[in-house]
């Protein structure tokens, strides 16, 4: 395994080490006399977390609104950071793109009139405490509310980490009766909270529930654990995940550095494992919102085995003015990807419609116009281009080369 020194792969923005895939070792730890199956053990990792100032002032020098951010995180999103995410964090650098996604700033405290604390609608969907029924076919169970790490982003920062201002009740023999008695719900991500924090037999024990309701077709994971805990994905929880095909999994990876060797192997044993990997992105200021730093995020996805799946425009959570970005930067985004690299590597970028809506998909404009049987398209270069339907007649003039500015 490669080990990068921390300094020089932290000391760069979208350079050249964020490309490639590396490992932090022990980082900050490597001091601290922690063996090798102490290091690789996900149960040490995460009674390890930081979750303190004073954890944080240990090894990061923070900024103003930094310490004020992380004295007022204890009523709204808690404060936790695994020690191989935190190996990410710039030590000095309070704009660090890893840093930006997990250590509580004060700005988080700013009341937004556009702001909501569900801005999903998430709870006015929900048949069952615990049971998100939006879409016509499928659900979403949130099945805990404890995640490896916290994202200052969370758009379910409302019950996420037990600190925030409700609490997550999910009643899960009541959300069974429910899958048992509507027919037309095919599909269920299991999220939370992140229910890859379960233990294998609690894990096993939801999942062989769900598969013994026959119209459940597909079974999904929504993830961040193998990225801020790669130690999780053992092969016994492959192996266990593996007996219930279909199984999908969506993880969640912004920043290219985010994929270190590490993630990289646990992604490939879960890929091994035969199960379809995705990945949710959320668009965020000073983190992704440019063109070159997605597009090698999204390369090294493809290495790893993951198909980036959304781009999401940050949702409007309460606190999240400082992280969210323009819908113009994420079309920008897309429209640098859409054919300058693999198809495979563009995701769909969507704006999650505030107060429950649904995904709704944005996209740079490639139509230009349709009329009288012949639509006229422009291609990533620009050029217009016109594709006549059946029994259309010909247009009387050349207007396919014709470069539009
Ligand atoms: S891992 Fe997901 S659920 Fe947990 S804090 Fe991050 S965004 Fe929220």
């Amino acid at each position: 395994m490669r080990t990068n020194n921390l300094m020089d792969t932290l000391n760069s923005k979208s350079s050249f080490a964020d490309r490639e895939f590396s490992s932090r070792g022990h980082g900050y730890w490597q001091n601290k006399q922690v063996s090798a199956a102490d290091w690789n053990d996900w149960k040490w990792q995460l009674r390890n977390r930081v979750t303190t100032l004073k954890g944080l002032e240990e090894h990061l020098t923070l900024s103003e609104e930094e310490r004020a951010g992380v004295l007022l995180s204890g009523n709204k999103l808690a404060l936790a950071i695994t020690p191989h995410f935190f190996n990410l964090i710039h030590p000095t650098d309070p704009e660090c793109p890893i840093r930006r996604q997990v250590v509580p700033r004060v700005e988080e405290s700013w009341d937004n009139a556009e702001e909501m604390s569900d801005p999903c609608g998430e709870d006015s969907h929900m048949p069952v405490p615990g049971l998100v029924h939006r879409y016509p076919d499928r659900v979403l169970f949130l099945v805990t509310d404890r995640c490896a790490s916290y994202c200052r982003y969370c758009t379910r920062s409302r019950v996420v980490s037990g600190v925030g201002e409700q609490e997550l009740h999910t009643e899960f023999e009541a959300a069974f009766r429910y899958l048992e008695k509507h027919t037309e719900i095919r599909d269920v991500l299991l999220s939370g909270g992140d229910a890859l924090l379960l233990s294998d037999n609690k894990l096993e024990a939801l999942l062989a529930r769900l598969r013994a309701i026959p119209h459940i077709e597909f079974l999904r994971i929504g993830s961040r654990v193998p990225i801020f805990l790669p130690q999780r994905i053992t092969p016994e929880l492959c192996a266990m995940l593996a007996k219930y095909h279909p199984l999908w999994m969506s993880v969640h990876v912004n920043h290219p550095r985010e994929l270190t060797t590490e993630v990289k192997a646990a992604l490939e044993r879960l890929a091994n494992a035969g199960i379809p990997l995705g990945n949710q992105s959320v668009l965020l200021r000073g983190v992704n919102d440019d063109p070159t730093t997605y597009k090698t995020l999204v390369h090294k996805l493809l290495q790893s085995r993951v198909r980036p799946y959304y781009l999401y425009q940050c949702d409007l959570i309460k606190g999240s003015s400082h992280l969210r970005t323009s819908v113009s930067a994420g079309i920008n985004i897309i429209e640098h990807l859409r054919g300058h690299t693999t198809g495979y590597g563009v995701p769909q970028f969507v704006i999650d419609a505030p107060g429950g809506g649904g995904k709704v998909p944005v996209n740079p404009d490639y139509l230009i116009s349709q009329t009288d049987g012949f639509t006229i398209v422009r291609n990533y270069e620009n050029k217009v281009f016109v594709y006549p339907e059946a029994d259309s007649t010909p247009l009387p003039f050349e207007i396919a080369g014709f470069r539009r500015d």
